[in-house]
């Protein structure tokens, strides 16, 4: 990938982190407040119903008497524990309440007051609640200071363990988490006299299903959301895509334009050749070499022309017409076979060719022929690195028809490269420096051929030793 994309990619991702992070923020805060408001006014219903319940009274409709009936013929023993004996004091206080929240336990009330206010007040949801005790304190004859013999932040080894729970003594409820939205009431209850006490209690109460009744709100922002953030996803793939595609295409323009003097170059170099060779004064005499020269250089032109009308949109080739034509294989394939080796020395390419052993006569498009054996031929030097390129030509007889094998000594490809060798714009050497430059288009090329004229085409390769592409006509 190129300096660009990098940065362009990152940029995006970056930007589109930032707007997850603050659709996520805006989506909390609105969480958080439908979770504050959330049961506002049923809860403000059972605040109002219960407390008027227990006006005169403590935790739920006869706690007070309960208590009161425990602790009053005590606390002058208390008192006097408190003054002379901490230890005795402490222990006792912490029996005493152990005593008194078995029975409170035993005896609430608040579930069916409750159930009343429910029902009276028409309230549907399934509810869990919890009464929990945080603090008792007493007042003993001073009227003056009270004395805490219950702290729910502290355990006491005295209390039944099954009561004492995290945020104090739980009376009744089986509410797991309270927390501050679910508190309904919070209430201290002190008469600063003597032989008093103070208590302090909260009641939570809960719809069990809270976290979901929530997000239910949130539905249709949350869909919206999440489809904004889909719909960005979507465009910033697309565009990168298309971006990609667009600079793919720029990259292979520019090179398609800086080699194309390379398809140009061959016929052309072979002309120029040829009409050297023709002003040779030995060959000037020699009229037969006169004529095979003449014919090189007609064919040439003509592939010249051909190729003029052909190249600009040879980047654009998808379905391939052909005019096909009765040729004599043999001869064709010999005649394509002396136009390219004539831009080779002997001493650098070895050219082998077995011809079929009959005459033999195909049909075929003569130009789109020799485009696509050129361009393997082409391939079979272009990849191959040894002193002398080794390739062999050859037309046999095959259980399907006629085949003609192309076969080289060069660097060969990999099982995966194979795979890729046909597709548009393929290059496997992009990145080498040893090889000629290309277009990535001849095999794509050749396969195009292959398909118009019916054939098929099978590539055996093994990484450096060499390649052989197969070419077969069908009877
Ligand atoms: P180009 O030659 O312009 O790269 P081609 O379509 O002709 O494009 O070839 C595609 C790729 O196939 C080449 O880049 C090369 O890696 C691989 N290839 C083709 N012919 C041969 C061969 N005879 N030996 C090794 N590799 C080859």
């Amino acid at each position: 990938m190129t300096h660009p994309v990098k940065i362009y990619i990152t940029t995006s991702v970056i930007c589109f982190l930032v707007l997850a992070l603050v659709q996520f923020i805006l989506v909390y805060n609105t969480y958080d407040l439908l979770n504050r408001r959330f049961y506002y006014e049923k809860k403000g219903i059972i605040y109002d119903s219960y407390t008027r319940a227990i006006i005169n009274d403590h935790l739920f409709p006869g706690g007070k008497k309960i208590i009161d009936g425990y602790l009053k013929p005590r606390f002058k023993e208390l008192e006097q524990l408190h003054n002379t004996d901490t230890a005795a004091f402490n222990k006792q206080s912490q029996l005493l309440i152990n005593e008194i929240f078995r029975t409170l336990i035993r005896e609430q009330k608040a579930d069916s007051l409750l159930r009343d206010i429910k029902e009276k007040h028409n309230i549907t949801d399934s509810l869990r609640y919890l009464l929990t005790v945080h603090r008792i304190e007493l007042m003993f004859g001073d009227g003056i200071k009270y004395v805490n013999i219950y702290d729910g932040r502290k355990r006491y080894p005295l209390i039944d363990s099954s009561i004492q729970q995290r945020n104090g003594l739980h009376i009744f409820g089986d509410l797991t988490n309270p927390d501050e939205q679910s508190q309904v009431i919070g209430l201290n209850v002190s008469d600063p006299v003597p032989y008093t006490y103070a208590i302090n209690f909260t009641l939570y109460a809960d719809p069990s299903n809270r976290r979901q009744m929530v997000f239910r709100q949130m539905r249709l922002m949350l869909t919206m959301s999440l489809l904004s953030m889909l719909a960005i996803i979507t465009l910033f793939i697309i565009t990168l895509r298309n971006w990609i595609k667009q600079k793919h295409l720029s990259d292979v323009k520019t090179d398609f334009i800086n080699n194309i003097t390379h398809e140009f170059h061959t016929p052309l170099s072979a002309i120029m050749v040829a009409n050297k060779n023709i002003q040779n004064e030995k060959i000037l005499d020699n009229k037969t070499a006169l004529r095979s020269l003449s014919e090189i250089i007609e064919r040439q032109s003509q592939r010249l022309k051909l190729l003029i009308g052909q190249v600009l949109d040879i980047a654009a080739i998808d379905k391939l017409s052909v005019r096909k034509e009765p040729q004599d294989l043999n001869l064709l394939v010999k005649d394509i076979l002396t136009d390219f080796s004539i831009k080779f020395s002997e001493a650098n390419l070895h050219l082998t060719y077995e011809e079929y052993p009959e005459d033999v006569i195909v049909h075929t498009d003569s130009f789109h022929f020799a485009t696509l054996l050129l361009n393997i031929l082409d391939n079979a030097v272009k990849y191959n690195l040894q002193p002398v390129k080794h390739i062999g030509v050859a037309i046999t007889p095959d259980k399907e028809g006629i085949q003609i094998t192309v076969t080289d000594n060069g660097i060969g490809m990999t099982k995966e490269t194979t795979k890729y060798i046909f597709d548009k714009f393929y290059r496997h050497q992009k990145d080498l420096t040893h090889y000629s430059k290309g277009l990535g288009l001849g095999l794509h090329y050749v396969k195009q051929c292959i398909d118009a004229h019916q054939w098929k085409l099978k590539v055996e390769s093994e990484a450096g030793k060499g390649s052989t592409f197969v070419i077969i006509i069908p009877e």
